[in-house]
């Protein structure tokens, strides 16, 4: 027995310090991995990755720590400390429930699972796939038996990302959303198309740099506590917010939305971490409280704000003096009617505001399926095939363009792609409640104002970090738990108006 420590919360925070440092430090390796390091050093850039995140998590077991949290658990404390004793508490009691051998038995089947989803893809070859997935589908159930659940093995899984949360809450959201986007989409599809042209051609690299450099800036995003580099997936990453909070993006000289839009996504993430209370930082507070939240804050800015009218008609005059002999005699409406044309296609990352929740809500239903044991990894292929033509009415012509598009699966993460939804979910509450606040939302928009977005934002949201649960600072910015009326509402009333089916009145 040790004896009582008499300051647990002193060394407690000293503890939370080291391991967000080494974070901090496993974050700047990832982040140079994929942004600037050589190829040779792949290998070796491994066994510093390893090596790091082996102290970390001798550091996050030792029996001390233990003994500091059941100390502190015990005392007298802030809001504050006792919800840096709980992230300990809970980061902690996952680590040690789950034996390490699993831990390296999953490690390596992630990397596995990766790497033959790299080479079945593009040969369309499930069955060369199937054994990977399967052997991970095992260990995260297995998984889920060591962290526990009362309901299903799903839940366990969900709560890494979206702590709180259950299975049970998830299906609430996702089923009134799933019929109501089909019937939406069903208007759509009714209604005449959206005309696109004003986007074909070619657009320079250069200019369209430059041009969401811009938007950041105007944002409030804060390049002396961060950069924009290129990587070929967009990403946000910190070490040790909200000082230094990073993101990427990638450039399509044919794709005039596609830097653009994951510049502002990126940038809604990084304005959430880089508003973070300092005096969180290097702690486990200083930490989106979930990931959906995460996934709220860059929705919010990417759809809508960065795909609502006001936003354009402020920036669509200096787009065109950007593009002058592309866009120059162009006209902003078409240019906001062509980003938000709806159809449903295969591929969920290229998917439009209307049909992406689709693309998630199939997959959280197949997944959940996989864990619980109700579907076969082999039936996998013919049950996400069904699920597309039931909900977005299209078949997927192979597998590589259907079931085995996403990377998630293949390394592992199972309970993950809610997340995605959450956050629109979530960003169609906060928008809501931040109109209602501001009732001359779009004037100012469309003025050039964003800094009130950011405000608002970093009153009711940013500044909490992890302080409180995702569901209380939701009910405390918008008066309820998460709810998906409001998106559903958002949806009827911006793609009513653009397809011309509304029965209420626009929001422009
Ligand atoms: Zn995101």
């Amino acid at each position: 027995m040790t004896p009582p420590d008499p300051a647990p919360l002193a060394d407690l925070t000293e503890t939370a310090h080291t391991l967000s440092d080494i974070s901090a430090a496993l974050a700047v390796l990832g982040w140079d991995q994929e942004v600037m390091m050589p190829p040779r050093a792949g290998e070796v850039r491994a066994h510093h990755l390893a090596t790091l995140a082996g102290i970390y998590h001798e550091k996050l077991t030792a029996p001390r720590v233990g003994d500091l949290l059941l100390a502190a658990e015990d005392a007298p404390l802030s809001d504050t400390d006792r919800a840096l004793v709980r992230e300990l508490r809970r980061e902690r009691d996952r680590a040690v429930k789950v034996p390490p051998a699993l831990v390296r038995e999953l490690a390596e089947a992630q990397a596995r699972g990766v790497e033959t989803w790299r080479r079945a893809r593009p040969a369309n070859d499930f069955a060369a796939f199937a054994p990977a997935l399967e052997h991970l589908v095992r260990l995260n159930r297995q998984i889920a038996e060591h962290v526990g659940y009362t309901d299903t093995p799903y839940d366990a899984l969900l709560d890494e990302y979206e702590p709180g949360m259950t299975a049970r809450d998830v299906t609430a959201l996702f089923e009134p959303l799933r019929d109501e986007t089909i019937a939406v989409l069903r208007r759509i599809q009714a209604s005449p198309p959206v005309d696109t042209s004003i986007l074909d051609g070619e657009w320079d690299e250069a200019r369209q740099w430059d041009f969401g450099l811009r938007v950041l800036r105007d944002m409030g995003y804060d390049f002396d506590a961060g950069r924009q580099d290129r990587s070929t997936h967009p990403f946000t990453t910190s070490f040790g917010p909200p000082f230094d909070v990073r993101i990427t993006t990638r450039v399509e000289p044919r794709l005039l939305t596609s830097a653009l839009f994951s510049s502002i996504h990126e940038g809604g993430h990084a304005l959430y971490e880089l508003g973070f209370d300092p005096a969180l930082a290097r702690t486990p507070l200083a930490n989106a409280s979930s990931l959906g939240m995460h996934e709220s804050q860059s929705r919010l800015w990417e759809n809508f704000v960065g795909r609502g009218r006001p936003f354009w008609q402020r920036y669509f005059p200096i787009l065109a003096a950007t593009f002058p002999e592309r866009l120059g005699a162009g006209d902003g409406e078409r240019f906001y009617r062509a980003i938000n044309h709806v159809a449903p296609s295969l591929i969920r990352i290229e998917a439009d505001e209307v049909t992406y929740n689709l693309h998630i809500i199939l997959r959280y239903e197949l997944e959940r399926a996989l864990i619980e044991g109700d579907l076969a990894v082999a039936d996998l292929p013919a049950a996400w095939n069904e699920k597309m033509r039931a909900y977005l009415g299209i078949t997927p012509p192979n597998d590589a363009d259907g079931v085995m598009q996403d990377i998630h699966w293949s390394s592992g993460a199972i309970g993950y792609f809610p997340t995605y939804t959450l956050g629109n979910l979530m960003a169609a509450q906060l928008y809501a409640a931040l109109r209602e606040r501001h009732p001359d939302f779009d004037a100012r928009v469309a003025r050039g104002d964003l800094r009130f977005i950011l405000d608002w934002l970093r009153e009711h949201v940013h500044c909490l970090g992890r302080t409180f649960s995702t569901a209380a600072i939701m009910e405390q910015a918008t008066g309820h738990a998460p709810d998906a009326r409001y998106f559903s509402r958002y949806l009827t009333d911006k793609f009513g108006a653009i397809y011309g089916f509304s029965d209420r009145p626009t929001l422009a």
